[in-house]
């Protein structure tokens, strides 16, 4: 049997609708995460909580008003099993909270062959308070807050190594779970490691996966919460109280983002978009490294193809393509077949599946939801999601639906966070404006949007609508469980769709990022009711001779083809895989290796930089150019004076970084060409026809410290520039 190797650690896993431990994208993500590594066959483990109450059930009044319904969760008629300790006694684990121990229990939950711990505390050694800190997905209370964190981060180390697995990798899904890192620090001092060289064996050997380009997203806790729930660990970590604040503190706050960074060797969003984004707010945090420099790499994120296609799609699907089809989902060959489907036959499946959908969510209240064009639009009622921006212009918004020829319906559906009053504000407004004449039975707002509902709306609606504030979403996944549906996307292009949009899969919202919200508001709107008039119902009431749709039909094909191999979880953890957690598993192990060795050496490494780098000194440098052979051709030789103290030639990458006045930068290495004096040396190099963009621009030198031991150069988030 292969010995686990990563650990995945979420606050949240959406599995089953069944087990409501998830709120939102997050969850579900982590569930499809799992799914997937249990059929590729990986070494994975999960780690998360069991919230007794689960997140809310939503109700909605009349007038709008949602109501939070917190139904107790029974365990034992769920597919959990008590885990039990080596001598088959039910496990017990300890975790300290300020001055006191809280003790949890844990359930496990198998997918497959992939197991998800869930602790939680409701057991008879704690007191009545501490047997409900555990109830609740994201309590509003700060402090139930931070020690539901302390039981995953702290508690999930105790938990695996009770149990005997020594995961070579550990993922951090987002930063709720990032007090791991200090746990395992701890563990290695207690076993006679130095801070520092725990510090670097922890680092090796944990990935972060950041969610949010919402700066509010970022988990945080005043400094004085630390004090109170870590005064008496700080001093087992081997550091004194500042070292290990220093790990998180952001400002004038102690922020889990900030914490896991600090202690993990790779960061990655989950777009290519929200790389930049990421890039950019974590610029903000280090100013001195430009944002094209800042360390954060992205895998975008995709869905779970077995637990989101339709059954009726897939066994249509299957008689079109090759018998493995869902294993090899990721060839985009395999989905070519899709394209020789008749029309009819895929327009058919898909009115059926529509058909059941209404039967099942209730909406055959609604005025001809069958034969109109169905548009979907569900998700959490975040404000950046702009759930009344298709509200904008009501009397457009009324010839939209009313068209007697060609009428339009929508399904709203969401939660909003029961701590979230504007969210829930939105929600009112919806059901006030879907109460009116003009708009009843049109729209419809459907109640506690969940896995189940999920499933139904992104398989049967015809048009998945995303607004968000571009670009805050960081990658959104249900408009991919629509895309493999054949429900085609009509989005800002905003997160995934950045990348999946093709001209001919869905539509795009381009979102240009300009101005007051208002006015951002009002253009994204326009083009939103110009695709709709224009574009989107004049296709969908199109017929052909055999009167079919087919240029929708088409849409619906090529949405399929082109966006189900790409935005499928199989691919998604395939590249987890290939790119972060064998590189990581091969590091860590050699951080580890001889007593921690390497760990040990980098650490002192990194003591020694950061004490000398105050006497790295760049002078001014001189750039001139030559005429080359070729006729325009103009090399352009750099050279610059740095002093570099008692720090080694070798030891530091010396470069010329300029903007290319285009968003990026451009950066030429010097070479150490003359030792002048005691750590001077005269740096040179050359390169093409960048004369002129040297003198023009903001280009300078920058100096920062390397070694082959870094994942990246701005590991230490050192760095030295001109004056
Ligand atoms: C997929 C899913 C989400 C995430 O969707 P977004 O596109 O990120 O809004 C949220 N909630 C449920 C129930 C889902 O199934």
């Amino acid at each position: 049997m292969m010995s686990t190797s990563v650990a995945y650690f979420s606050a949240e896993f959406g599995i089953d609708g069944s087990l409501p431990i998830y709120s939102g994208g997050l969850g579900i993500l982590a569930g499809d995460h799992i799914k997937a590594a249990n059929e590729l066959g990986l070494p994975l483990v999960g780690v998360g909580l069991f919230y007794q109450k689960g997140y809310f059930k939503q109700r909605i009044r009349e007038d709008g008003v949602q109501e939070h319904l917190y139904p107790e969760l029974d365990p034992g008629k769920l597919p959990l099993e008590r885990v039990a300790d080596a001598s088959g006694n039910p496990l017990i684990i300890q975790v300290p909270v300020a001055s006191r121990s809280v003790y949890l229990k844990a359930w496990c939950l198998r997918v497959g062959q992939v197991p998800i711990y869930l602790l939680h505390s409701n057991t008879e050694q704690n007191d009545e308070h501490d047997r409900r800190l555990t109830d609740n997905l994201y309590p509003g209370d700060p402090n139930v807050r931070i020690i539901q964190e302390i039981i995953l981060g702290i508690g999930g180390v105790r938990l695996l190594h009770a149990l005997g697995i020594r995961p070579d990798v550990w993922h951090l899904n987002e930063g709720h779970s990032a007090f791991l890192t200090l746990e395992r620090i701890r563990e290695y001092s207690a076993s006679g490691v130095s801070f520092e060289t725990a510090k670097e064996a922890v680092k090796a050997s944990t990935v972060f996966t950041t969610h949010t380009p919402v700066p509010a997203g970022h988990d945080k806790f005043s400094i004085s919460m630390i004090d109170h729930y870590f005064g008496d660990y700080y001093w087992q970590l081997g550091a004194d109280r500042d070292t290990v604040i220093e790990l998180g503190r952001q400002g004038e706050e102690f922020n889990m983002t900030r914490l896991a960074m600090n202690t993990s060797s790779r960061v990655n969003g989950v777009s290519k978009l929200h790389e930049k984004v990421t890039k950019a707010l974590f610029h903000r945090w280090t100013p001195h490294i430009p944002e094209q420099d800042i360390p954060v790499e992205s895998v975008t994120n995709g869905v779970h193809i077995g637990t989101w296609i339709s059954p009726d799609l897939k066994a249509m699907l299957s008689d079109y393509l090759q018998p493995d089809w869902e294993r090899q989902a990721s060839d985009p060959a395999v989905w070519t077949p899709v394209r020789e489907i008749p029309a009819g036959r895929l327009w058919r499946e898909h009115q059926k599946i529509k058909g059941e959908m209404i039967r099942r969510l209730g909406f055959t209240d609604m005025r001809y939801p069958q034969e109109s064009l169905l548009i979907g639009f569900a998700r959490r009622f975040a404000t950046y999601k702009r759930a009344l921006l298709i509200f904008q212009d009501l009397d457009r918004l009324d010839r939209i639906v009313n068209d007697p020829e060609r009428p339009v319906c929508f399904v709203f559906a969401g939660k909003a966070h029961p701590a979230d009053f504007p969210g829930q504000q939105l929600i009112r407004r919806i059901v006030e404006l879907s109460n009116t004449e003009r708009f009843k039975g049109r729209i419809r707002v459907m109640e506690n949007y969940d896995m189940d509902s999920a499933k139904w709306l992104v398989q049967g609606v015809d048009v998945w609508l995303n607004t968000p504030v571009k670009p805050m979403e960081a990658s959104g996944t249900s408009g991919q469980k629509a895309a493999m549906n054949g429900v085609l996307n009509l989005s800002v292009l905003d997160g995934w769709w950045n990348e999946g949009y093709n001209g001919r899969n869905g539509w795009a919202i381009e979102g240009e990022m300009a101005g007051s919200s208002e006015h951002q508001a009002s253009v994204d709107s326009g083009k939103l009711y110009r695709l709709l008039e224009e574009e989107i119902v004049p296709l969908y009431y199109h017929r052909d001779e055999q009167g079919l749709p087919s240029g929708w039909v088409n849409r619906m094909k090529e949405s399929i083809c082109t966006l189900a191999p790409r935005f499928n979880t199989g691919r998604m953890v395939s590249d987890y895989w290939s790119k972060i957690y064998v590189p990581t598993i091969e590091r860590g192990r050699r951080f580890a290796a001889n007593n921690f060795e390497i760990a040990g050496r980098v650490s002192a490494y990194k003591a020694f930089i950061r004490e000398q780098w105050k006497h790295v000194r760049v002078n001014k440098p001189n750039a001139y150019s030559t005429q080359g052979t070729r006729i325009g051709f103009t090399e352009t030789f750099f050279q610059v004076l740095v002093d570099l103290g008692p720090i080694w030639e070798k030891d530091v990458r010396v470069e010329v970084v300029g903007s290319d006045g285009n968003g990026g930068i451009w950066k030429v290495r010097l070479k150490a060409a003359e030792k002048l004096d005691n750590g001077l040396y005269r740096f040179e190099g050359s390169c093409c026809d960048k004369h002129d963009a040297f003198l023009h621009s903001n280009a300078n030198i920058r100096v920062v410290p390397i070694s082959s031991e870094f994942t990246n150069d701005f590991e230490m988030e050192l760095s030295a520039w001109g004056e």
